[in-house]
Protein backbone atom coordinates (compact mmCIF):
# COMPACT_ATOMS: atom_id res chain seq x y z
CA UNK A 1 0.00 0.00 0.00
CA UNK A 2 1.57 3.22 -1.53
CA UNK A 3 1.12 6.16 1.24
CA UNK A 4 1.12 9.64 -0.44
CA UNK A 5 4.44 11.67 0.71
CA UNK A 6 4.65 14.68 3.54
CA UNK A 7 5.52 17.83 2.61
CA UNK A 8 7.70 19.87 4.74
CA UNK A 9 7.38 23.92 3.91
CA UNK A 10 9.57 26.34 5.82
CA UNK A 11 7.62 29.54 6.54
CA UNK A 12 6.48 32.18 9.84
CA UNK A 13 9.18 30.46 11.76
CA UNK A 14 7.42 27.12 11.67
CA UNK A 15 7.97 24.11 10.14
CA UNK A 16 4.74 23.26 7.87
CA UNK A 17 4.22 19.37 7.17
CA UNK A 18 1.06 19.24 4.64
CA UNK A 19 -0.28 16.21 2.25
CA UNK A 20 0.17 18.85 -1.12
CA UNK A 21 1.81 21.95 -0.87
CA UNK A 22 -0.83 24.96 -0.10
CA UNK A 23 -0.78 27.99 -2.13
CA UNK A 24 -0.57 30.10 1.17
CA UNK A 25 0.71 30.05 4.56
CA UNK A 26 -1.93 28.59 6.42
CA UNK A 27 -0.22 30.78 9.68
CA UNK A 28 -0.29 34.37 7.68
CA UNK A 29 -1.99 33.27 4.41
CA UNK A 30 0.81 35.10 2.61
CA UNK A 31 1.70 33.44 -0.58
CA UNK A 32 4.27 30.91 -0.70
CA UNK A 33 5.07 30.76 -4.56
CA UNK A 34 7.98 33.17 -4.77
CA UNK A 35 8.81 33.54 -1.02
CA UNK A 36 12.24 31.63 -1.42
CA UNK A 37 13.64 28.85 -1.45
CA UNK A 38 12.68 27.94 2.44
CA UNK A 39 9.27 27.74 1.41
CA UNK A 40 9.86 25.67 -1.95
CA UNK A 41 7.75 22.16 -0.86
CA UNK A 42 10.90 19.37 0.29
CA UNK A 43 9.54 15.59 0.40
CA UNK A 44 10.21 13.81 3.78
CA UNK A 45 11.84 10.39 2.95
CA UNK A 46 10.00 7.50 4.44
CA UNK A 47 11.81 5.41 6.99
CA UNK A 48 9.65 2.22 5.80
CA UNK A 49 11.01 0.28 3.26
CA UNK A 50 9.66 -2.42 1.25
CA UNK A 51 11.10 -5.46 3.06
CA UNK A 52 10.92 -7.97 -0.12
CA UNK A 53 12.75 -5.44 -1.98
CA UNK A 54 15.67 -5.65 0.88
CA UNK A 55 18.43 -8.42 0.27
CA UNK A 56 19.95 -9.44 3.34
CA UNK A 57 18.90 -6.90 5.96
CA UNK A 58 17.41 -7.05 9.41
CA UNK A 59 13.57 -5.52 9.19
CA UNK A 60 11.18 -4.65 11.99
CA UNK A 61 7.41 -4.40 11.41
CA UNK A 62 3.90 -4.40 13.74
CA UNK A 63 3.14 -8.10 14.34
CA UNK A 64 -0.30 -7.39 13.32
CA UNK A 65 -1.51 -4.76 10.97
CA UNK A 66 1.42 -2.15 9.79
CA UNK A 67 3.40 1.37 10.75
CA UNK A 68 1.28 3.97 9.23
CA UNK A 69 -2.08 2.09 9.73
CA UNK A 70 -2.83 2.07 13.16
CA UNK A 71 0.27 1.40 15.24
CA UNK A 72 -0.18 2.61 18.90
CA UNK A 73 4.18 2.56 19.53
CA UNK A 74 3.42 0.07 22.25
CA UNK A 75 1.94 -3.14 20.71
CA UNK A 76 4.64 -5.96 19.76
CA UNK A 77 7.18 -5.89 16.91
CA UNK A 78 8.28 -8.99 15.05
CA UNK A 79 11.36 -9.16 13.13
CA UNK A 80 12.76 -11.08 10.39
CA UNK A 81 15.60 -11.55 7.97
CA UNK A 82 16.00 -11.46 4.17
CA UNK A 83 17.71 -13.80 2.14
CA UNK A 84 19.05 -12.64 -1.46
CA UNK A 85 15.45 -12.80 -3.05
CA UNK A 86 13.83 -10.79 -0.12
CA UNK A 87 12.53 -13.83 1.39
CA UNK A 88 12.07 -13.29 4.44
CA UNK A 89 13.43 -15.79 7.33
CA UNK A 90 11.51 -15.42 10.84
CA UNK A 91 10.70 -17.71 13.77
CA UNK A 92 7.63 -17.75 16.06
CA UNK A 93 5.44 -20.24 17.93
CA UNK A 94 4.88 -22.19 14.92
CA UNK A 95 8.51 -22.61 13.67
CA UNK A 96 10.46 -21.34 10.67
CA UNK A 97 8.59 -19.23 8.24
CA UNK A 98 9.87 -18.25 4.85
CA UNK A 99 7.45 -15.54 3.72
CA UNK A 100 6.95 -13.64 0.61
CA UNK A 101 4.55 -11.36 1.58
CA UNK A 102 3.53 -9.66 4.37
CA UNK A 103 6.80 -7.40 5.27
CA UNK A 104 5.76 -4.60 2.77
CA UNK A 105 6.33 -1.62 5.29
CA UNK A 106 9.44 -2.42 7.67
CA UNK A 107 12.12 -0.73 9.29
CA UNK A 108 14.91 -2.21 7.46
CA UNK A 109 18.80 -2.45 8.40
CA UNK A 110 21.27 -3.64 5.69
CA UNK A 111 23.39 -6.20 7.36
CA UNK A 112 25.70 -7.05 4.03
CA UNK A 113 27.85 -4.13 2.52
CA UNK A 114 28.31 -4.49 -1.25
CA UNK A 115 31.96 -5.01 -1.17
CA UNK A 116 31.21 -8.43 1.17
CA UNK A 117 31.95 -10.80 -2.18
CA UNK A 118 32.27 -14.01 -0.06
CA UNK A 119 29.09 -13.00 2.12
CA UNK A 120 26.91 -12.31 -0.58
CA UNK A 121 27.70 -15.33 -2.43
CA UNK A 122 26.84 -17.52 0.97
CA UNK A 123 24.13 -15.84 2.03
CA UNK A 124 21.08 -17.79 1.38
CA UNK A 125 23.02 -21.19 2.27
CA UNK A 126 24.35 -19.58 5.63
CA UNK A 127 20.50 -18.49 6.13
CA UNK A 128 19.12 -21.71 5.40
CA UNK A 129 20.99 -24.03 6.86
CA UNK A 130 21.22 -21.80 10.37
CA UNK A 131 17.52 -21.68 10.12
CA UNK A 132 16.81 -25.49 10.09
CA UNK A 133 18.58 -26.11 13.09
CA UNK A 134 17.00 -27.78 16.30
CA UNK A 135 16.78 -24.63 18.30
CA UNK A 136 14.05 -22.98 16.22
CA UNK A 137 11.78 -25.57 16.47
CA UNK A 138 8.46 -24.66 17.23
CA UNK A 139 8.34 -26.00 20.82
CA UNK A 140 11.37 -24.28 21.84
CA UNK A 141 9.57 -20.91 21.47
CA UNK A 142 9.43 -18.71 24.60
CA UNK A 143 7.77 -15.84 24.32
CA UNK A 144 10.24 -13.85 26.33
CA UNK A 145 14.02 -15.58 25.73
CA UNK A 146 13.73 -17.24 22.59
CA UNK A 147 11.59 -15.60 20.33
CA UNK A 148 11.93 -13.78 16.77
CA UNK A 149 14.83 -11.66 17.73
CA UNK A 150 16.79 -14.17 19.12
CA UNK A 151 16.47 -16.10 16.42
CA UNK A 152 17.36 -13.11 14.14
CA UNK A 153 20.00 -11.55 16.59
CA UNK A 154 21.72 -15.49 16.82
CA UNK A 155 22.04 -15.51 12.65
CA UNK A 156 24.05 -12.02 12.83
CA UNK A 157 26.20 -13.33 15.11
CA UNK A 158 27.21 -16.59 14.22
CA UNK A 159 28.09 -14.70 10.54
CA UNK A 160 29.88 -12.70 12.86
CA UNK A 161 31.76 -15.29 14.27
CA UNK A 162 32.52 -17.19 10.72
CA UNK A 163 34.19 -13.87 10.22
CA UNK A 164 36.24 -13.78 12.70
CA UNK A 165 34.52 -10.71 14.14
CA UNK A 166 33.12 -10.17 17.94
CA UNK A 167 29.66 -11.19 18.76
CA UNK A 168 26.71 -8.15 20.11
CA UNK A 169 24.72 -8.49 22.56
CA UNK A 170 20.73 -7.88 22.31
CA UNK A 171 21.17 -4.52 23.89
CA UNK A 172 24.05 -3.71 22.20
CA UNK A 173 22.26 -4.59 18.67
CA UNK A 174 19.57 -2.48 19.83
CA UNK A 175 21.21 0.55 21.01
CA UNK A 176 23.25 0.83 17.63
CA UNK A 177 21.14 -0.16 14.59
CA UNK A 178 17.43 -0.30 15.57
CA UNK A 179 16.37 2.88 17.65
CA UNK A 180 18.12 5.28 15.71
CA UNK A 181 15.74 4.17 12.84
CA UNK A 182 13.10 3.42 15.41
CA UNK A 183 13.12 7.12 16.71
CA UNK A 184 13.07 8.39 13.21
CA UNK A 185 10.27 5.90 12.33
CA UNK A 186 7.91 7.73 15.38
CA UNK A 187 8.51 10.95 13.88
CA UNK A 188 7.29 10.15 10.51
CA UNK A 189 4.01 8.19 12.64
CA UNK A 190 3.29 11.08 14.51
CA UNK A 191 3.20 13.50 11.31
CA UNK A 192 1.26 10.81 9.40
CA UNK A 193 -1.51 10.51 12.10
CA UNK A 194 -1.57 14.70 12.14
CA UNK A 195 -1.82 14.46 8.75
CA UNK A 196 -4.47 12.42 8.52
CA UNK A 197 -7.00 14.39 11.13
CA UNK A 198 -5.83 17.33 9.33
CA UNK A 199 -4.75 19.01 5.94
CA UNK A 200 -1.48 20.49 7.96
CA UNK A 201 0.99 20.38 11.11
CA UNK A 202 2.54 23.45 12.18
CA UNK A 203 5.46 22.66 14.32
CA UNK A 204 7.51 26.44 15.55
CA UNK A 205 11.38 26.25 14.79
CA UNK A 206 13.75 27.31 17.76
CA UNK A 207 14.13 30.59 18.07
CA UNK A 208 17.60 31.14 15.99
CA UNK A 209 16.06 29.09 13.17
CA UNK A 210 13.52 31.81 11.93
CA UNK A 211 13.07 33.01 8.84
CA UNK A 212 10.52 35.51 8.47
ZN1 LIG B 1 3.80 32.44 6.86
Amino acid sequence: MAEAAILRVRHCGADIFCRRPPPRCPACGRPLRGAGLPAAPVRLPSPFRHGHRQPRAFLLRPTAGTFLGGYDGRSDLHVGITNSNGVVYNYNEEGIHRAETGWEQCISIPLVQPEEFGLLQQWDKLLEEFSVGEAWLPHRYEEHDHNCYTYALAFINSVLTAQGKRQMSKSEFTEKFVIPQTKKASKYITLHQELTANDFYIVPLPHQEKQC
